[in-house]
C-alpha cells in the first residue's frame, strides 16, 4: 500500500536529566576546571589556525592530537609537537578526546569558552546502571573512581544511552543524558496528513474520568469515542496513604511526649534508654518518607496507565496522529480556581508527557493545539455553552459540569465536547486533504 511504503523509521533523541548524589563536589569542581582548561588549550590553537577548521571533524581530532601531542615517530627523532600540552596533569586519552571535540564544537559555532560541560566518553565513566553510575575524577592530585547515585525519571531500558554531559551548578551536580529511541515511523504531521484520514483528539477532565477521546474523521465527523477512567480509584488510594500518614505523624508526637517524660525519670530509674528512642523516631520518619513517595508514585502509576489505554486504543484505531491541548506554558492550574482543579490531583500534564514518549516508538504521533476556549464552546456550532451534573439546571458558572447544553440545543459529556474542540482546532489547519 501507499502509505505502508510512506513510514520511515529512524530514531529519535530524548535528553533526560538526572541529579547526582552530592558527594566529593569540590572533586567534580577540579575535573571541571582541568576540562575548561584543556578545551581552552585546544580552542586557542585553532583560532590560530583557522584553516583547520575545513577538515571533518574526525580528521580534525588526529591532526590536533599530532598538532599538541605529537607521535611516537616524532618523539623518536626528537620533534616537539607545536602546542605541547604543558603544564597540565597527566590528562587521560578520552578525556583529551572529549575536551578536543568540545574545543572543535566550540570553535565552529564561534562561540566561547566559558564553562563547557563535560560530555562524558566511555573511558571517563562505567557501570552506568539505572541507579548509578561511576565517574573518573580528578581529585586535584590523581585521578579517581567515584559512584554517585541519582535520582529523577527513570531511564527506560529500550532507549540506546549516549554520551552522557555533566552539568555542574552552584552546589548541584546533574547528568544529562541522551537518549536514542526507535521510532517506527518518522514522519511529520504534515507529511502524515497527506494520507491519513483520521485523527484521535484527547481531552483531560478531572475527577474520574482522566482522559476522553474521540476519533473524528478529516472533515470532524465523530467516529468513535471512549473515556479512560480511574481518578476516583486513584483518590481513594490517596485518601488511604493520607490517613496513614497523619496517623503516623499524630504518634511520633505522642512518642516525643513521652520521651521528654522519660528524660525525667532518668534520673530516678534505668528506664530512658536513648538508642531505642532515637530507632522508634528514625523508623516513622522513614516510614513517613515511604508513604509520602506512595502518593508521589501513585500519581505516576495512573498517568502510566491512562497513557498505555489511550496508546492501545489508537493502535486499535490505527490512528497515527493524537491531538492534545498545549498545556507547556498555556495555564498555571493553581491559579485558575474556575478550572476547579487541583494541581496535585489533576494528571494531565503527566500523562501526555507519557503519551508523548510511548507513541512516538509506535510510530504514532502527538501534536498539540492552542488550549484556548476548547471547553467553553459547543463543538457543534461555536457558541458558549453551559455545564451542568445529572439532576441540576444548567448554569454559566457551573464550570465543574460534566454535561453541557448550548443556546442551540446540543447537549452531552463536556469531556467529549473538549475532545472534540481539541480535533477540530487541529484539523481547521488541514482543510483540504491532498490527492
Ligand atoms: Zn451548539
Amino acid at each position: 500500500m501507499e502509505q505502508k511504503s510512506k513510514n520511515r523509521t529512524g530514531n529519535k533523541i530524548l535528553t533526560y536529566r538526572v541529579r547526582l548524589y552530592d558527594r566529593h563536589f569540590s572533586w567534580l569542581k577540579a575535573t571541571k576546571e582541568l576540562y575548561t582548561q584543556v578545551v581552552q588549550h585546544f580552542f586557542h590553537v585553532l583560532q590560530q589556525e583557522e584553516e583547520l577548521l575545513k577538515e571533518s571533524d574526525f580528521s580534525l581530532l588526529r591532526t590536533l592530537e599530532i598538532r599538541c601531542i605529537g607521535t611516537k615517530e616524532m618523539k623518536a627523532a626528537g620533534i616537539r609537537p607545536d602546542y605541547p600540552l604543558t603544564g597540565f596533569p597527566k590528562i587521560p586519552l578520552y578525556f583529551r578526546r572529549s575536551a578536543i571535540n568540545t574545543a572543535v564544537d566550540l570553535a565552529r559555532k564561534k562561540a566561547g569558552t566559558v564553562n563547557p560541560h563535560i560530555t562524558l566518553y566511555k573511558g571517563m565513566y562505567q557501570n552506568f546502571t539505572d541507579t548509578t553510575i561511576e565517574l573518573k575524577l580528578f581529585n586535584g592530585e590523581k585521578w579517581v573512581w567515584v559512584t554517585y547515585p541519582f535520582t529523577g525519571r527513570s531511564l527506560p531500558p529500550e532507549a540506546e544511552r549516549l554520551s552522557p554531559m555533566l552539568v555542574l551548578e552552584k552546589r548541584t551536580a546533574w547528568l544529562e543524558v541522551p537518549l536514542s529511541f526507535e521510532v517506527q515511523d518518522i514522519r511529520t504531521v504534515k507529511e502524515r496528513m497527506e494520507t491519513e484520514e483520521r485523527i484521535c483528539a484527547v481531552s483531560f477532565p478531572d475527577h474520574d474520568v482522566l482522559a476522553a477521546a474521540v476519533i473524528l474523521s478529516r472533515t470532524g465527523e465523530e467516529l468513535e469515542q471512549k473515556v479512560f477512567r480511574g481518578g476516583n480509584e486513584k483518590e481513594d488510594q490517596r485518601r488511604k496513604l493520607s490517613a496513614r500518614i497523619h496517623t503516623s505523624e499524630e504518634s511520633r508526637g505522642m512518642e516525643e511526649r513521652r520521651n521528654r517524660s522519660d528524660v525525667r525519670m532518668e534520673t530516678v530509674s534505668d528506664c530512658g534508654d536513648g538508642s531505642n528512642i532515637t530507632g522508634t523516631k528514625e523508623n516513622s520518619a522513614k516510614e513517613n518518607a515511604a508513604l509520602y513517595a506512595g502518593i508521589h508514585d501513585l500519581n505516576r502509576y495512573y498517568a502510566h496507565r491512562v497513557s498505555r489505554q489511550i496508546l492501545a486504543f489508537c493502535q486499535q484505531q490505527n490512528i497515527k496522529i493524537i491531538v492534545v491541548p498545549n498545556y507547556e506554558n498555556a495555564l498555571d492550574f493553581r491559579d485558575k480556581q474556575y478550572l476547579k482543579t487541583d494541581g496535585y490531583r489533576w494528571l494531565g500534564r503527566s500523562i501526555i508527557k507519557n503519551l508523548k514518549y510511548k507513541a512516538f516508538q509506535q510510530g504514532i504521533l502527538v501534536t498539540s493545539v492552542r488550549p484556548y476556549h476548547i471547553s467553553d464552546c459547543c463543538s457543534e456550532c461555536g457558541e458558549k455553552i453551559r455545564k451542568y451534573n445529572e439532576g441540576h439546571t444548567a448554569g454559566k458558572k457551573y464550570y465543574g459540569g460534566k454535561l453541557f447544553l448550548c443556546p442551540n440545543g446540543h447537549k452531552g459529556n463536556a469531556a467529549f465536547n473538549t475532545a472534540r474542540n481539541v480535533g477540530k482546532s487541529f484539523l481547521g489547519y488541514f482543510p483540504e486533504k491532498r490527492s
